[in-house]
């Protein structure tokens, strides 16, 4: 049963002019806070762990529109959403994108809103740095898995790691917080865990290690793929001397500093380690599915309702449901006899 028995203040909603609605509580008790949207499928990259080479991209009316994005993002607001984070896909590769970082960017400034955040591969970093902070952006996660220009071409399949580098360098000219983003491939960056925290740390960046998960297919297996973090850890503690700390984002790492440098590290450990029971959040892919669970098939419809009527109604009830089916935790698994990906869809299609 969805919890029904508080309202938000009203003071967050000024903006919003509809009546106050109860907050999002799943089943478990979580308060949901932070809602991920993917707004495209796209990417100009094929990262291998990501993407297969011939991606089958969706065709252009399945995508909600920028304004049926505004009108759900809101909705969520309305009932308790304080964080959101644009990914996809590339976020920056959506045509207009900013409009829709404009038009959400009301809702930082009503204080319905705490943080507008995306998750990007830094390639069009350079040319929307100054735009996003004037949308009220502060903070954004750039995916960087290696600092060796050969093996970055051959990992995203096509991309340029200067002009990613020229990214970073314009967010943090511009005054946005950089957080790196690598997943941990083996026979790909086993021997580069070290260098790149050193990179990040000395340009006043934290960086977050990643488990690969097994989501859709890809050309490859993830059991090649694998490392566990622990191995991570393990290598980072031969150069650094690691405390833990008790940094929280609201997002699903664990943070420990490094002593020498004073920078953080995060570990994002879904498959070794279980970080459903304070999940807070829930995702919606570009054609408007929300899907209460990274990990799980279980989704809800939420571009019907949009379409179906003006009024947001119908959006809200198809939101309160689903919550109400928020799954207690995920199953991922990846060995050798299961090959097969836990889920089918891809990390593009529901965000990162
Ligand atoms: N294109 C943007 C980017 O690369 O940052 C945003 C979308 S991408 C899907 C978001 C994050 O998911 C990236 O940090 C990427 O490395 C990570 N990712 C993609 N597929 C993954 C997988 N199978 N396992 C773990 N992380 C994955
Ligand atoms: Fe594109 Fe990001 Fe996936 Fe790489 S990880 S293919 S950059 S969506």
């Amino acid at each position: 049963m969805l919890r029904t028995d508080f309202a938000l203040p009203e003071a967050n909603l000024t903006d919003l002019a509809i009546p106050a609605k109860p907050a999002l509580v799943d089943p478990f008790g979580r308060a949901i806070r932070y809602l991920r949207v993917s707004v495209t499928d796209r990417c100009d990259f094929r990262c291998v762990y990501c993407m297969a080479e011939d991606m089958a991209f969706l065709p252009k009316r399945d995508l909600l529109t920028l304004e049926e994005l505004d009108r759900l993002c809101s909705a969520f607001m309305l009932r308790g959403t304080k964080k959101l984070r644009l990914t996809g896909g590339e976020p920056l590769m959506r045509r207009d994108v900013m409009t829709l970082f404009r038009r959400l960017s009301r809702h930082l400034r009503s204080g319905a809103l705490d943080e507008l955040t995306l998750t990007t591969n830094g390639s069009q970093l350079a040319k929307y740095a100054k735009e996003l902070v004037d949308c009220g952006v502060r903070r954004v996660n750039v995916s960087v898995d290696t600092l060796d220009a050969a093996k970055f071409r051959l990992l995203t399949r096509r991309g340029d790691l200067a002009l990613v580098l020229e990214g970073i360098d314009a967010a943090q000219d511009a005054g946005l917080a950089v957080k790196i983003n690598a997943v941990a491939l083996r026979h790909v960056n086993e021997d580069e865990f070290i260098p790149l925290t050193e990179w990040a740390h000395e340009r006043g960046m934290d960086i977050t290690f990643i488990e690969v998960m097994p989501l859709g297919e890809i050309d490859g297996q993830r059991v090649d793929q694998y490392i566990p973090l622990t191995q991570v850890t393990g290598n980072l503690a031969e150069r650094f001397t690691l405390e833990p700390v008790a940094y929280a984002t609201g997002g699903p790492a664990r943070y420990m500093r490094a002593q020498e440098t004073g920078g953080r590290i995060g570990f994002i450990t879904p498959l070794t380690h279980n970080f459903c029971e304070s999940c807070n959040r829930v995702r919606v892919t570009c054609t408007g599915t929300l899907f209460m669970c990274l990990g799980q098939e279980d989704a809800a419809d939420l571009r019907a309702p949009l379409r179906a009527s003006e009024g947001d109604e119908l959006l809200h009830q198809a939101i309160e449901a689903a919550i109400a089916r928020k799954p207690k935790g995920h199953d991922f698994i990846i060995d050798r006899a299961t090959q097969m990906p836990a889920v089918s869809r891809h990390m593009s299609m529901t965000g990162g």
